[in-house]
């Protein structure tokens, strides 16, 4: 694909606050007339990369094209775009005509033709007759839609929206949802639109791109991204999910909860560490558990409107959630069967951490930005080293201090029957623990590691 099919064309674009890199290596192409939503957690970078993309935000590194050409250098005002906010930024002062025409009539746009315009924009978001109003009096769907007038009434050619509909309750955010849908349609534009909202990405989107501390994780089709997510996190966060270690034994042969099953998935290294993602829509319940591949405990069972919602306990100690039409009563014993195509296995991310590490002497060594015992080496002091420290073998304390080190819970996925944690290191190191403790979100650890658990390679020349 050329770069004038494509709206926008993102290359290795790099963005830092200070020290804090917020963006690392985005590439991305944008074609025309294409709905796209960036859908990450909060503080991903989503609208940082928007602003970059709208030109409040300079990038570090790397460059935008628009229509083949680089605009770097181009001022917010005359980008063909424009950008509809999270909180409306209506003038309080104005009425609804007047918000919407403001931008014309700095543009020196004559009165005919704002008139016109600003009529069509109305009428585009299902405000006409709105004109006169206060934008006070509006409700915040209505303020949003006016906002959205805004925004059209200048003709871009890229419509940029930073999380629009955050503001507004369920029900309004649905309807404005498929209005927005139904304008994308109308006016035939580019829609870039920035949500946290996993639903709403799927429900909107024609590319979703998926993005998770400052990287993208996966570009695709919402279809795409729900049934083949490339790696836990995207499973993890696009719906519900079972996530589960795994050893892929042979082409088509997964071993994952204690059971070695047929799966449609190739070309893994023999007795490769694997993550294997269930959704709980693909997992049968079958009345005699003796014709289920897994066994196990009906342990809760929740009426979802259309199905039932199910945790079902394993006698080994998984715990996996399954949607089914029919009940299956608490304390019944079930049978689980899951077909091959709906295994999905992924290379294993983070098996082991990998840190820099500098030797202090013969049982010491400085990492995480403290100095720990680890086991015998024979490398010089002074040498710099790589420290192997499984994911396992890493203690959490409650208490900060007890630890070597310091970090904080940044991501925690539950794999069946243990959480596999992501903690930065108060040094900005990334390290992955697997524990059977229960954390949550943000909270602050002693990191400990028992010395025989730390074993050093040198560093390849
Ligand atoms: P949210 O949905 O919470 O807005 P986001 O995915 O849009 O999250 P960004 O707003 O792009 O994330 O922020 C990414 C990171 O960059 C965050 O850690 C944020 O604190 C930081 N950041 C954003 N703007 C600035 C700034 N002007 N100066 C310093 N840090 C910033």
């Amino acid at each position: 694909m050329t770069d004038n099919e494509n709206i926008i064309s993102i290359h290795n674009l790099y963005k830092s606050f200070g020290t804090k890199e917020v963006l690392h290596d985005i590439s991305l192409d944008i074609r025309r007339g294409e709905f796209v939503t960036i859908l990450g957690p909060s503080g991903c970078g989503k609208t940082t990369l928007l602003r970059i993309l709208a030109g409040f935000e300079k990038q570090t590194q790397g460059e935008v094209l628009l229509g083949g050409e680089d605009i770097t250098n181009m001022p917010a005002y005359e980008r063909p775009m424009n950008t509809v906010f999270q909180k409306y930024a209506l003038f309080p002062h104005l009425n609804v005509y007047d918000n919407i025409a403001f931008g014309l009539k700095m543009k020196g746009v004559g009165s005919d033709e704002t008139d016109k315009r600003v009529m069509q924009a109305l009428k585009m978001v299902g405000m006409t007759d709105y004109e006169e109003r206060d934008v006070d009096s509006l409700s915040g769907g209505q303020q949003q839609r006016v906002a959205i007038a805004r925004a059209i009434v200048n003709r871009p050619q890229v419509l940029l929206l930073d999380e629009p509909l955050s503001a507004l309750d369920r029900k309004m955010r649905q309807d404005m949802q498929l209005e927005l849908k139904d304008m994308h349609k109308t006016l035939g534009i580019t829609f870039i639109f920035v949500t946290h909202d996993q639903e709403e990405a799927l429900t909107l989107s024609d590319t979703v791109v998926v993005m998770n501390e400052g990287l993208i994780q996966q570009v695709g089709s919402p279809i795409d991204i729900y049934n083949e997510p490339v790696n836990p996190f995207v499973a993890d966060f696009i719906g519900e999910s079972n996530i589960l270690d795994g050893v892929m034994h042979a082409d088509y042969e997964v071993e994952f909860m204690g059971q070695t099953v047929k799966c449609v998935d190739k070309g893994f290294d023999k007795d490769e560490i694997v993550d294997v993602v269930i959704r709980p829509e693909d997992i049968y319940l079958l009345k005699r558990p003796e014709d289920g591949q897994w066994q196990g405990t009906v342990q809760s069972c929740i009426f979802k409107g259309i199905h039932y919602e199910m945790l079902i306990n394993t006698p080994d100690g998984y715990e996996m959630q399954v949607q089914d039409y029919n009940k299956f009563d608490v304390g019944t014993t079930v049978g689980m069967l899951v077909k091959p195509e709906d295994i999905h296995v992924m290379h294993c991310q983070y098996t082991e951490n990998t840190f820099e590490a500098k030797v202090i002497d013969a049982t010491h060594v400085e990492m995480l930005g403290n100095t720990f015992e680890c086991a015998p080496t024979d490398l010089p002091a002074g040498s710099m080293a790589t420290a192997h420290v499984s994911c396992s073998a890493v203690e959490l304390t409650d208490n900060a201090q007890d630890g070597t080190a310091e970090g904080e819970i940044s991501f925690i996925l539950y794999k069946g029957d243990h959480y596999h944690l992501t903690i930065d290191s108060n040094d900005g190191t990334r390290l992955y623990v697997n524990t059977t403790d229960v954390w949550e979100d943000y909270d602050i650890v002693g990191i400990r590691i028992n010395p025989p658990d730390i074993n050093l390679t040198p560093l390849p020349d």
